[in-house]
């Protein structure tokens, strides 16, 4: 890890009462009004930060929405013990989604396990085996799916909207929380005593796979700790493309 800064901290953030309340109205009524316009709406959790604002809205507003998360084979111990922490606190059920077994076993067969180290094709290979395919099976069927996408999170979020077309399935796809400021949301997380995963007290502000996520200093790009080999518009993994 570059640097001699401290490592990055979940931000106090203290905000008026009353914007904490509408962030509140206005995530409720854009979740209600994709339930009340879908049958069948499917949420993709990581169970970091974001997505567990979302969950929250889901559990609170939102029910109908299912959530799952994808079981990539290569996640922290903490992210398998927060679907069951995350369950227990709000009485829900998260599927566990896991990749084709053929599909991995393609991969390091070609590349190793490790491989994605190794050059940018073979990191979208294996997001690819282990995200993107579970992810298009576990959509299959689905009118609509939600995120836990915000602007300020990436340079190659910057221009997410609240309901976009997903071109490669043909369904909309909502981000309730695309307008959140960094802010927004770790004051809503404290302000509603959300659960929050482990690794955020561990210098990690973004979740992923324990190979391809580490802390991060207090000075550096809050995207730092992923794909840090990588340049920025890289840092991806196939979930979010066009
Ligand atoms: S984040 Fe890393 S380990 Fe996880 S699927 Fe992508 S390349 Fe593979």
């Amino acid at each position: 890890m570059p640097g001699n800064s401290p490592l990055w901290q979940v931000p106090k953030v203290e905000l008026p009462h009353a914007h904490l309340v509408n962030l509140q109205q206005v995530l409720e009524e854009r979740l209600t009004r994709i339930s009340n316009q879908f049958n069948d709406v499917r949420f993709a959790t990581s169970l970091a930060a974001e997505d567990m604002a979302v969950t929250d809205g889901i559990a609170k507003y939102a029910k109908s929405i299912r959530i799952f998360t994808l079981f990539t084979g290569r996640l922290h111990d903490q992210t398998i013990q927060m679907k069951t922490t995350v369950e227990n606190h709000y009485g829900l059920s998260i599927d566990g989604v896991e990749p084709q077994v053929q599909d991995v076993q393609a991969f390091i067969a070609q590349y190793g396990l490790n491989g994605f180290y190794d050059s940018e094709e073979a990191k979208k290979s294996c997001c690819y085996a282990r995200k993107v395919k579970p992810l298009e099976l576990a959509l299959n069927g689905a009118q609509a799916w939600v995120t836990g996408l915000r602007r300020s999170q990436a340079i190659t979020r910057n221009e997410l909207t609240f309901e976009e077309l997903d071109e490669v399935r043909g369904i909309p796809k909502f981000n309730p929380i695309f307008d959140w400021s960094d802010d927004d949301l770790w004051a809503y997380l404290a302000w509603q005593q959300v659960p929050l995963h482990p690794l955020h007290h561990q210098g990690y502000p973004s979740i992923g796979c324990e190979p391809c996520t580490r802390a991060i200093r207090a000075d550096e790009d809050l995207r730092a700790g992923r794909w840090w080999w990588l340049n920025k518009q890289s840092k991806e993994c196939g979930l979010h493309l066009k």
